[in-house]
């Protein structure tokens, strides 16, 4: 099969790069699952950018940085904080209908934003992104979706990208392509406990190492301070925004803690919550009060508000406007990944990577809320005036591993390592780290399962989806427990005991 642009990944950066590339070429997407599950459809809070005639750019970029621990590339911020307004206003051209009163955008406040700069539909921003996009997507005659098409491993020689290999159908497909975008995603599936869906698997970080790319920051994890305390995997989130209507995190002996550990209260950056939560468990739960005496929200306007989160805490047993919610900790997102410049470029020729994959320095050691979708958007929009089409010409005999059957009994054997990554990693690699213990402990076991992995695939001769999944998810972990041992003081999200 032979395309202009493979686009791996249909979650926000690769639905819109698709958008983008359709007018220069035929456009193929391939995604792992149907192709609404992706992260973008769970986002709730929204997309943070630079709408009000009150907030400037200096400010956003002012607040990313300090988010961020002043680790941030600086250019890379300014670059996505002035291109923020035209960005989410193309989603609008493109269908997306944001909050509005009198005509004017209704902006919320998350953590770490000194402004009310967040646009968003409900709180289900971004399934109303996810469907508008795939809505233009599918009524566009250059782009083909293949769902249930599994990126195996990239197409490489002398540094430069040819397309890839898939899973497809129970056959192993190759597609060539002039450029080749990872849109993958990332990694919350590596730990036990997510807010992530069932694709964040890090397969994107895995096939650009063994592309050669370069990868960054990946020991920057970070965690979501409010994810409801519930046995649902993965575990739902309750939105920063609820805090940023008013709601307050209050610990087993009914103290509001948060009000005396920083200036900026429940919206404090992210790290510093989910760190406090942590610890504040060791003595007993810790729920989010959203009730209408603390926020003095009536029930009716928490309903309209949060129609998802009010939803499904109703279904778990609680009424946002009379019961405490339970809250815990929860692995996120990745603020590192594969490097990449203002373009998307990888360094490897053809081949670019856009999204939550990618580290383009703008969030330094703690990515701000609500500059993910905005960072996807923004950089999966520029790399169109980059591009060139190239002839694709690839002589090599590609080797094709053999497919094993989904149920055998070496894919079982594959989940039971699944299991014993997650656990690991959130032990490890979760929100408190020991350095020494990383080292001691955790690689050398991650090293193992990586080992019986290889064995498994009979050194990469037998494989499948879950089979190569889970080899992506335990080469991951190895990078983020290295990253993570390598940085010897905290920083942001990575913070060491
Ligand atoms: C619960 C939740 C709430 C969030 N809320 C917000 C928010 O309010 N604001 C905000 O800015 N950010 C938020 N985020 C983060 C944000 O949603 C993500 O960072 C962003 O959507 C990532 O977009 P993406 O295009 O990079 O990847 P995704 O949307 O995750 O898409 C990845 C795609 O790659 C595909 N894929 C992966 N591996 C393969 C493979 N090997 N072969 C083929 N396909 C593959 C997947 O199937 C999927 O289609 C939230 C995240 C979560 C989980």
């Amino acid at each position: 099969m032979l395309t202009n642009f493979l686009v791996i990944g249909s979650g926000i950066s690769g639905l819109n790069f698709a958008l983008n590339a359709a007018k220069k070429g035929k456009v193929l997407i391939v995604t792992k699952k149907k192709i609404i599950d992706t992260s973008t459809n769970y986002a709730q809070g929204g997309i943070a950018a630079v709408l009000d005639k009150t907030d400037d750019i200096k400010q956003h970029v002012k607040d990313t940085l300090e988010t961020g621990a002043y680790h941030n590339n600086k250019k890379a911020v300014e670059f996505m904080v002035k291109n923020s307004t035209s960005a989410v206003h193309r989603l609008m051209d493109l269908g997306v209908k944001f909050a509005k009163e009198n005509g004017e955008l209704k902006l919320t406040q998350e953590g770490g934003h000194h402004h009310r700069r967040i646009a968003y539909v409900g709180d289900y921003t971004g399934k109303e992104i996810e469907r508008i996009l795939v809505k233009r997507v599918k009524d566009n005659k250059n782009i083909t979706i293949l769902e249930d098409a599994f990126a195996l491993k990239l197409i490489t020689k002398t540094k430069a990208c040819f397309g890839a290999q898939i899973i497809h159908k129970n056959k192993i497909k190759t597609i060539l392509a002039n450029q080749t975008i990872i849109a993958t995603g990332g990694i919350g599936q590596l730990y036990e406990f997510t807010t992530n869906p069932p694709i964040s698997t890090g397969d994107g970080i895995a096939l650009g190492v063994s592309a050669g790319c370069k990868t960054d920051d990946l020991e920057f994890i970070q965690f979501h301070p409010t994810a409801l305390e519930t046995n649902s995997y993965p575990r739902f989130l309750v939105s920063e925004t609820v805090r940023g209507e008013g709601a307050k995190l209050i610990n087993s002996k009914g103290e509001y803690f948060m009000e005396t550990l920083h200036p900026l209260k429940d919206l404090a950056p992210r790290d510093i919550v989910a760190r406090e939560i942590y610890a504040q468990m060791k003595n007993g739960p810790v729920f989010l009060d959203c009730t209408t005496k603390c926020t003095k929200h009536s029930a009716k306007f928490l309903k309209n508000r949060f129609p998802q989160i009010y939803k499904q805490l109703l279904k778990d047993g609680y009424k946002m406007e009379k019961d405490l919610i339970p809250v815990t900790p929860a692995a996120h997102y990745i603020c590192g990944g594969i490097v990449t410049d203002l373009y998307g470029r990888t360094g490897i020729k053809n081949l670019f990577a856009f999204g939550e994959v990618t580290c383009t320095g703008v969030h330094g050691a703690n990515r701000l809320a609500s500059n993910s979708l905005l960072e996807a958007l923004v950089f999966s929009n520029q790399i169109i005036k980059k591009l060139k089409k190239s002839a694709t010409k690839f002589d090599d005999k590609i080797s094709s591993p053999k497919l094993l059957p989904k149920n055998s009994p070496t894919t079982k054997l594959a989940l039971h390592l699944k299991q014993q990554i997650k656990h690991l990693m959130w032990q490890y690699a979760g929100i408190i780290r020991n350095r020494s213990l990383i080292k001691k402990e955790a690689i050398p076991q991650m090293q193992k399962i990586l080992t019986k992995l290889f064995q498994l695939s009979q050194n990469k001769i037998l494989t499948n989806q879950t089979l190569t999944e889970t080899e992506n998810m335990a080469k991951v972990g190895i990078l983020i427990l290295q990253a993570a041992y390598h940085r010897q003081k905290s920083l942001g999200c990575h913070f060491v005991d």
